[in-house]
Formats: C-alpha cells, sequence, structure tokens
C-alpha cells in the first residue's frame, strides 16, 4: 500500500479552503482565519499556508525540507497561478506574491514578511505595461529589494534608507511619494550594489528561487533572537513553528484610489464599541505598522470611498459575529475594491478587554463565562495601575507641552533617555524612566520593557512602540510629531520647550498628553471608589470591573483570602473582595512605635518573670491590633499566625540604636551586642524560628494566644462575628504542634472561664517544612487547618535560599540551554517538585480529617498559575496580598471554567 503523505501546504480561494479556523496549531492564527474568511466568503487574495508542522521539521533538520515539501508549494503555485490567470514573475503576465509568517499565537513585528515577490528586471516591465503604471511597478520593485535584501539575506535595513535618503536629497526630494519613476530607478540601482556588496551575489532574477529563499528566511525567523525574546516576554511556549503565508498580492500603492490599513472591530485602548483604525492612501502594509507615515483616522474614509467605507463597516460586523470576539483587521483597496489581508483576535488592554467582555455579554454576544475565560488574569493588575494626578496639574496650573496619540494607558513620570540601551542602563540603577524614541523597533523592546512609559515622535495607533506598549500594559503616547529630538546632543526640543537626558517628563497614555515635568502619579479610579475619594457613578471603568466581578463570584470555586497585617491593608483587601484573611504575619506589628522596645527586652531578658514583664507591654498592643483587624473583617475568618522569624532580626545593628537599647535596660552595650551576638546563626532560616521559638519560650505563644482570643471576645461583644484561626509557623514533627496547641488550649480556656464568655476558633498550622507535608496525616489528626507556606516550602523542596537565589535562578529559568525550570519557583508553584507535596499533604490530610481546611499563603497565592493549580489539587482558598485579591479571584473563576471543561 502507498504510504500516506504528509500533508504540508493549504490552500485557500475562491470562496473554498482546505484550511479552517480551528487549525490554527497547524496553520498559524494568519493562515487558520485566511481560510476561515474565504470560506465565510469575504474578499481574500488567494494563495496557500505552509503548516507549521513544515517549519519544526526545517528548524530540526538543519534546514531541510520534509519530503514532499517542494513538490506541494510548486503544485499549489500552480493552482493559485491558474485560478489568477498570471504566472509567478511571468515576462508578460506576471503574479506577484507577499510571503508571510503567522504562528498559532500572533506574535506582531517579529517575524518577517516579504512583499511583491516575483520581480525582476523583466517583469517589472510587464507589470508597467500590464497596470499602465511606471512609478507604481518601479517602486514596487525597489520595496521588494528592500525587504528582500533585509529580510532573506541580512542586509542592513538602514544601508536601505540611506540609499533611499541619498537620492532623495540628491533630487530635492523629501517624500518617498515625490520619487518618480527615474528616481525609483536610480533607488534600485544603488540597491542592486548595496546587495552585491553585502552578499557577494547579483540580486536573484529567478521568481522560484526568489520563493525558495523567502520561505527559508520566514522559517528561520521563528528561532531569530527578537522571536525568542518576543515568546520568552509573553510566556509563549509549546508551539512547532510559524506556518508561511503566501499570497497573491494586492496593492495599496497602486495611486490615489488605493490604499491600504488597520482596524479595530472596537477600541483596542479603551474597549468603546466604536470602528476603530487608520489608513493611508497610496502606500503598502508596512507604511502604516512602521510608523513612517501617520495614517488618517478609519472615519475619513468615508469622505475618500463611501463603498469602500461601508463595505469594512459590514465586515466589521460580520467578523464580530462570526469570531464573537473583538477583531484587529488588515485590508488593502486596490483601485477602489477591498480586499481582506488579516483577521485575528485584537490585542488590546486591560481596560479594553474589561469593557469589551462586559459589553459582549450584555449585548448577548457571549456569556459570562467566556467573558471570564478571556480576560488575562496576568494583566488584571494592571487596572489598578497609577494615573497621572489631575490635582496637582490644576492646581500648578501645568499645561502639556504637546499632545500624540493616546496609544497606551496609564499615567507615567520619570527621567527621559533616548536609546533603549540607556533606558536599560538607567532602569538598572533604580531610575524611573521615560524612553522617547523618533519611532521604536523590535530591537527597542528591552528598554520598552523597562520603561515607565514611551514616547515617539512618528508613528500611529498601531505603530509598533503603541502594539508593544500595550502588549507590556506600559503607557505610551505615540506620534508626538512636535517633539524633535536631537539624538547626539540628547536633547529635545518640543513647541519651545528643551529637556536634556535624565529631565523629567509626564505621560498620560490615557489622552496622549506630555508634560515637560515631574507630575505625582497617584492610584487607578477603580481604587479611589475603593477608598471613597470618588463617586461610583462618575467613573466607568468601575461599573465594568463591578459587574465582571460579579460575574467572577458567580463562577468561583476557591476562597480568596489576603495577607494583612494591618486594618488598613484588610479593609482595601475586603474592598477587593477578599473573604477573610489567610495570614497575618503577627511579627510585622511589632515594628510600629515603641513596640519594637518591648520586643528587645523581651529578647534580651535573662529569665521568665523579665520576659513575661516584657510580654505583658505587649499583650494590650497586639489586642487592640487585632480588635482592629476583627472589626476590618466584619465577622470574616481571620487565620493569624504566630511569631515566626529569627529573634535577632528584631535587635538594632547600629551603635546609636544598640546604646539606646542599652540605656532603657540598664545594660551596658557590650551586654546588647552579646545578646545579638549570641543569637547570630550560620542559617537562620533553618535556626530558630518558627514553633521553636514557642516551644523554647512558651509564654511567647501564651500572650499572642491571650491577645488574639481577648481581642476576639471583646469584638463580638460589640455585635460583631469572629472567626479567629490561630496558627502555628514551621512545624515539621506533628508533636510540635501537640506541644504548641496544648498551651493555646490552656490560655483559651482560662479566658472563656476570666471572661464568661466564648468564640469560635480553629488550631492549625502551616506547611512549610517537606517533613510536615510528607506527615501532613499524623499533623491532621490534631490540626483543623493546614496553610501551605510555599516561600519556605519551596525553599527547603528545593533547597534554594529565598534571599540569595535570584544569582543563579534567572539563567535557571531563562537560559536557553537550561531552562531547568519553567517559571521562577517563587513565583510560580514548582508544580513537578512542591506542587507534588502540597498535592500530597494535601491528601494524607483528608485522609486523617475529612474535614480540614487548606489554603495557601505563601508568594504563589497571588500567581494565576499557581492558583490554577490550587484548584486541581482541591484547596479550599488561596491567600495573597490585598492588590492581588481581584487577579487571584479571576484566576480561581478561570481555574473553575477550565476544571468544567476537562470533565
Ligand atoms: C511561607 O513561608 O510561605 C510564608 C507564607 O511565610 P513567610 O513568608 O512569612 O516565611
Ligand atoms: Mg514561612
Amino acid at each position: 500500500m502507498a504510504e500516506k503523505k504528509t500533508k504540508y501546504v493549504y490552500f485557500f480561494g475562491s470562496g473554498k479552503a482546505e484550511g479552517t479556523a480551528q487549525m490554527k496549531e497547524l496553520l498559524g492564527g494568519k493562515g487558520a482565519n485566511l481560510a476561515d474568511m474565504t470560506s465565510i466568503g469575504l474578499p481574500v487574495p488567494p494563495g496557500f499556508t505552509i503548516s507549521t508542522e513544515a517549519c519544526a521539521y526545517y528548524s530540526s533538520h538543519e534546514g531541510a525540507y520534509p519530503q514532499g515539501l517542494r513538490e506541494q508549494v510548486l503544485e499549489n503555485l500552480a493552482k493559485l497561478e491558474t485560478l489568477m490567470g498570471a504566472k509567478l514573475g511571468d515576462n508578460e503576465n506576471p503574479l506577484l506574491v507577499s510571503v508571510r509568517s503567522g504562528a498559532a499565537q500572533s506574535m506582531p513585528g517579529m517575524m518577517d514578511t516579504i512583499l511583491n515577490l516575483g520581480l525582476n528586471p523583466t517583469s517589472v516591465k510587464a507589470l508597467i505595461a500590464k497596470t499602465n503604471n511606471e512609478r507604481f511597478a518601479w517602486d514596487s520593485y525597489r520595496r521588494f529589494m528592500q525587504m528582500f535584501g533585509d529580510v532573506v539575506m541580512g542586509v542592513p535595513h538602514h544601508e536601505f534608507e540611506s540609499a533611499l535618503q541619498d537620492v532623495k536629497d540628491s533630487k530635492g526630494k523629501s517624500l518617498d511619494t515625490e520619487l518618480d519613476s527615474k528616481d525609483l530607478q536610480e533607488v534600485i540601482a544603488r540597491y542592486q550594489r548595496l546587495y552585491k556588496r553585502y552578499t557577494g551575489e547579483e540580486f536573484p532574477v529567478d521568481p522560484i528561487d526568489q520563493l525558495f529563499k523567502s520561505i527559508n528566511a520566514v522559517f528561520k525567523s521563528w528561532n531569530n533572537e527578537r522571536a525568542n525574546k518576543y515568546r520568552q516576554m509573553n510566556d509563549i511556549r509549546g508551539l512547532l513553528g510559524t506556518a508561511v503565508n503566501i499570497q497573491s498580492m494586492v496593492f495599496g500603492n497602486m495611486g490615489d484610489t488605493s490604499g491600504t490599513g488597520v482596524a479595530f472591530t472596537r477600541d483596542p485602548s479603551t474597549g468603546e464599541n466604536q470602528f476603530y483604525g487608520e489608513y493611508l492612501m497610496n502606500a503598502q502594509g508596512e507604511d502604516v505598522v512602521a510608523g513612517i507615515r501617520t495614517p488618517e483616522p478609519i472615519e475619513t474614509l468615508r469622505a475618500v470611498n463611501a463603498d469602500v467605507y461601508d463595505q469594512l463597516v459590514g465586515i466589521r460586523s460580520i467578523l464580530e459575529k462570526h469570531y464573537k470576539d473583538m477583531q484587529d483587521i488588515e485590508f488593502t483597496i486596490q483601485e477602489g475594491k477591498l480586499y481582506m489581508l488579516q483577521t485575528r483576535n485584537g490585542k488590546r488592554t486591560i481596560f479594553s478587554w474589561l469593557r469589551s467582555q462586559v459589553e459582549m455579554v450584555e449585548e448577548g454576544l457571549i456569556d459570562k463565562e467566556t467573558a471570564i475565560a478571556r480576560v488575562p488574569a496576568g494583566e488584571f493588575g494592571k487596572l489598578f495601575a497609577p494615573i497621572l494626578d489631575a490635582k496637582y496639574i490644576r492646581d500648578n496650573g501645568l499645561n502639556e507641552v504637546t499632545r500624540g496619540l493616546n496609544a497606551s494607558p496609564g499615567g507615567a513620570c520619570g527621567q527621559i533617555y533616548f536609546t533603549a540601551d540607556k533606558a536599560e542602563e538607567m532602569a538598572a540603577l533604580g531610575k524611573d524612566v521615560i524612553l522617547v524614541r523618533a519611532e521604536t523597533s523590535p530591537e527597542d523592546i528591552g528598554g520598552m520593557a523597562v520603561a515607565k512609559g514611551v514616547v515617539t515622535c512618528r508613528g500611529g495607533m498601531t505603530s509598533h512602540a503603541a502594539v508593544v506598549a500595550r502588549g507590556m500594559g506600559c503607557p505610551c503616547v505615540s506620534g508626538a510629531g512636535d517633539i524633535h529630538i536631537n539624538e547626539a546632543k540628547k536633547t529635545l526640543e518640543v513647541n519651545g520647550t528643551n529637556l536634556s537626558e535624565g529631565d523629567y517628563m509626564s505621560i498620560d497614555g490615557f489622552t496622549g498628553a506630555v508634560y515637560g515635568t515631574k507630575i505625582p502619579v497617584r492610584s487607578s479610579e477603580i481604587v479611589q471608589v475603593l477608598n471613597g475619594h470618588m463617586k461610583e457613578s462618575e467613573s466607568n471603568l468601575f461599573y465594568n470591573y463591578k459587574t465582571f466581578m460579579a460575574y467572577v463570584q458567580e463562577v468561583k470555586r476557591l476562597g480568596v483570602y489576603t495577607n494583612a497585617d494591618t486594618p488598613h491593608d484588610t479593609e482595601m483587601a475586603v474592598a477587593f473582595g477578599a473573604e477573610g484573611i489567610g495570614l497575618c504575619r503577627t511579627e510585622h506589628m511589632f515594628f510600629g512605635g515603641n513596640r519594637i522596645m518591648s520586643i528587645r527586652k523581651m529578647i534580651l531578658a535573662n529569665n521568665l518573670i523579665a520576659r513575661e514583664k516584657a510580654l505583658s507591654e505587649l499583650l494590650p498592643m497586639q489586642r487592640g491590633d487585632f480588635e482592629a483587624i476583627f472589626l476590618a473583617l466584619e465577622g470574616r475568618p481571620a487565620t493569624i499566625r504566630l511569631l515566626d522569624p529569627p529573634l535577632h532580626e528584631f535587635l538594632p545593628n547600629d551603635h546609636t540604636s544598640r546604646h539606646e537599647l542599652a540605656l532603657q535596660m540598664g545594660l551596658t552595650v557590650e551586654e546588647v551586642a552579646q545578646k545579638s551576638s549570641a543569637l547570630h546563626e550560620f542559617n537562620p532560616m533553618l535556626g530558630f524560628r518558627g514553633c521553636r521559638l514557642a516551644i523554647i519560650y512558651p509564654e511567647i505563644l501564651r500572650m499572642q494566644v491571650r491577645a488574639i482570643i481577648e481581642a476576639a471576645i471583646n469584638v463580638k461583644r460589640k455585635g460583631v462575628d469572629v472567626l479567629p484561626e490561630i496558627m502555628i509557623p514551621l512545624v515539621g514533627n506533628y508533636k510540635e504542634f501537640v506541644f504548641c496547641k496544648k498551651h493555646a488550649l490552656e490560655v483559651i480556656e482560662k479566658i472563656f472561664n476570666e471572661q464568661g464568655m466564648k468564640v469560635h476558633y480553629k488550631i492549625g498550622t502551616m506547611i512549610e517544612v517537606p517533613r510536615a507535608a510528607i506527615t501532613a496525616d499524623e499533623i491532621a489528626r490534631e490540626a483543623e487547618f493546614f496553610s501551605f507556606g510555599t516561600n519556605d516550602l519551596t525553599q527547603m523542596t528545593c533547597g534554594f535560599s529565598r534571599d540569595d537565589a535570584a544569582s543563579f535562578l534567572g539563567p535557571y529559568v531563562n537560559d536557553t540551554d537550561k531552562q531547568f525550570y519553567d517559571y521562577d519557583p517563587f513565583a510560580t508553584i514548582d508544580i513537578d517538585g512542591v506542587g507534588k507535596l502540597v498535592d500530597m499533604a494535601a491528601k494524607l490530610g483528608r485522609s486523617t480529617n475529612p474535614e480540614i481546611k487548606l489554603g495557601i499563603c505563601g508568594e504563589h497565592g497571588g500567581d494565576p498559575k499557581t492558583i490554577a493549580f490550587c484548584d486541581k489539587v482541591g484547596l479550599d482558598y488561596v491567600s495573597c496580598s490585598p492588590f492581588r485579591v481581584p487577579i487571584a479571584r479571576l484566576a480561581a473563576a478561570q481555574a473553575s471554567i477550565a476544571a468544567k471543561k476537562a470533565k
């Protein structure tokens, strides 16, 4: 039987396509949607897509093709030629094609594109004859040479730009469009020389040769540095490679009735339900995206060509109904006829995500679960990002120096730098940086990633700067054309204001305003409403947030608690939707006011009586703190952890403080220093800390338990419910827990008798020591809850110091030859190692105590990937810092939806 041939090439054209929208893994997002748009009858220029499998083969076989690929490309090319009635690069009736990359997940601008392929010195003449447009044909040829030279053969882009500039200068012309056919032929002659100088070869004339070289270049671009960096930054993993789309060319640069544009079916910045886009007449795609000419807003297209505009508006609604999400489209108008070149789900700001999804639910386009599943939890925190202080601007009569486009929202203030490298250097020194560039290119992403804000002088809402900054959640003002940068002098001039490198600038990415001065940035609207500084009715953002969080609340299973140690943090967390406190680190309460003195006295005490005296000073302070926290919680549970850190952390290191302490305690400075050094440990994280403190000094535990229970009774007397949960840290052996619990129970019984009143309470432990996880069944016989302290559990399981691992963990995670861990194990739980212990401990715990309450309170509790894991292993709640509570709620809801789908 003949072996079944692998299909690597998929054709689309004339209303029929071999691919479908579901084939994104194989055909890339662009290829799958070109096929899909063709099938639903939209005007798509015909072509074919080479699968990502072919790219994967090419990458893993040193640039060799899989068997049959070349033949399939040629067969599909022949099919395309027949359909178009033209032949690639023909001397009489030439077909020209574009060659574009397109992976399963979009990576805008990261990989390569070649347009107008098929031109050579003879086919260009045929194109002139066919189109009767000499200038257009020569312009297409020079663009092709430039793209092919740069992308395929690595001739530096700026060399082409400077050759073009030389010709413009010599002709006294400033715009590309002013060059006539003769000028363009001169440019081409220069390009030919340039190409030969760099490659040692003549520019290829054989169209098939051009085609395969271009296909190879696209395959190779999958592994170029910027594509790798982009995938790393955006956590894009597990893809085979890029597909290659070969499509018959349509021309936006055929004169004034032609043009090209990009549009979003809703506003990518705010999410507003309005058609939003830009176009340029007499231009090709790269002119819009590269930000070389500033494009026109889409509404003005109606005046240029009402039919095309109406057709586009119709397509906008067809696409939204078809894909049920906001689309990002590319189109070209060739001599008054519209063609669709791409559609994909639009990248957008988190503000736009929120609004578009809430409105789509309200419009009946999608259901709530779809909305929840789509909004990126990793981005959600940006909703609470700061904005420029409007009152400060008003009060100080500050005026903007200029206004560009509001390309990416958020307020930012920092010192200006003009190159990405300098921005990275200064950010590493801890400075807040605003990166100011004429325009940005993919090489600048490192600088953009560290910048507080980005400003460009050229380019529109879809320029590289705008797209990338939005993706990063970095405030950006683009196309601020009044800014003139002098790169050599490291200065800029804008409407009479001069600024130098290092001067302050503030930008408002919501409006596009630029200020040549320092302006404080303050809380987001949501935070202001929650704090009572703004009326709910004044904020549309708050409405969307509140509506969306109501959907989230309906769906999620996991509880979301917070790590908080002050009433203020507790109130903020409750406003964000926290359902309790999962970790109150009591030691944080010891640093305020003169409490530190009392704890120091306790540490320095030489006997029980002196220690109890110091503890009795602390008791009312702790009790007061707990009362305030219980009040803020209004009946929600509060897990309060007993003293955890090694005691030396509370003693002063500097001479003045030691002196002061010695005076207060009637000791000598030497005695204080001596005690400090006696407490010194080589491995404090594995030393005298956690429950070990309570075991050696039970009076500390007894004071803290008394403070908790008395506070609870006092608050209950005020008519407010309380649910204290006393948590013993760093237990490794159930006997440690039993010892501590016995002391706690004694104190509690005593207080109940003293007060003649009881409260509900729980006593449980943290699981932070691997031994505790391994023997969780024994501990669970005694404990009413476990809270996984995954910071210490990670430290002790992986053997990585929490405080010192940064020097090697970066490379462990990021270096392409290492990647031993998928993510920083202190940020995202190491599922295969630490996660296995958590899963095991949860099962063991439930095996002896089916009622046991299980949660996580390490830093991982606010990380969406960890939250998905916690949902899967059946924990009851996660606990995280107040500002991560909404993120955790969303991630918990997404986990529930994923779990439902998996069933
Ligand atoms: C932990 O170890 O995960 C934890 C929450 O405790 P801490 O960070 O205070 O050690
Ligand atoms: Mg810990």
